[in-house]
């Protein structure tokens, strides 16, 4: 299945990217590719630029120099526009603390994302509906997220990450803020949905995670890459 994976199709190559905030350098000359079907996960301490590597993914911000291109197309050559757009339709993100609309429903988040990227409100909450369904959260369709719990909080944030049916799904730190349970669940889920052909990119200081889910670990460390391996996931 691995090596099926690393023949895939590449969606995202990033080619010397480097990143700086002032004087301090979050990444410096990384390049690596992620291939259709591939769950890769990210390690490596604190303020080693994993987060910032997500966010340059999925532009949310600007590299100061290299290329990221998916599926091929340069997002340097993206105006802001561009961007927003490229953002909305082709990239799923799911954060550590959710970051859902508190005064939105769970069907409300998760149609939003739709609505935004064009589609009409019903097409919109039908799909939400189906994806709540299919992720075992219908019945708390209509609960705001505080009445959640942060597990069902996260299921919901990956429907709407799933709503426009992204190349790839970016999580940062998905199961950082769960117990040990609800984490478990978690990681059930993205393993499900690689299974189903999603590819992923998920950071991540839980080393079950990574084991749990990952077809291929790249350690960070001071903003380079120190290290790769493809893992061997237990069936
Ligand atoms: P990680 O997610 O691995 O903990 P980050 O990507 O968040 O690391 O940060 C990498 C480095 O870049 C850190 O030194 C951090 O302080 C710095 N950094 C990240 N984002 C910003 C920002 N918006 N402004 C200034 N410095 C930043
Ligand atoms: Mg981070």
């Amino acid at each position: 299945m691995t090596s099926e994976n690393r023949n895939g199709q590449v969606v995202v190559r990033l080619d010397g990217v480097r990143k700086e905030f002032g004087q301090s350098v979050a990444l410096d000359d990384v390049s690596m590719e992620i291939r259709e079907g591939e769950a890769v996960a990210v390690m490596g301490p604190s303020g080693c630029g994993k987060s910032t590597l997500l966010n340059m993914i999925a532009g949310l911000d600007r590299p100061t120099a290299g290329t990221i291109s998916v599926h091929g197309d340069d997002l340097g050559a993206l105006n802001e526009t561009g961007l927003a757009l490229f953002r909305r339709r082709r990239i799923g993100m799911v954060f550590q603390f959710f970051n859902l609309l508190d005064d939105l429903t769970a069907l409300d988040n998760v149609a939003l994302a739709g609505q935004l990227s064009g589609a009409s409100a019903r097409e919109s909450r039908k799909r939400a509906l189906e994806l709540l369904g299919e992720l075992g959260i219908a019945d708390r369709k209509g609960n705001y997220p505080a009445t959640l719990s942060g597990g069902q909080r996260q299921r919901v944030a990956v429907a709407r990450a799933l709503m426009n049916k992204p190349a790839l799904l970016l999580a940062d730190e998905p199961t950082g803020a769960l117990d040990r349970e609800s984490g478990g669940q978690v990681m059930e889920l993205l393993l499900d949905l690689n299974r189903l052909g999603q590819t992923l990119l998920i950071v991540t200081h839980d080393p079950r995670l990574a084991q749990h889910c990952a077809t291929r670990l790249v350690e960070f460390e001071d903003g380079r890459i120190a290290r790769e391996s493809i893992l061997e996931r237990v069936a």
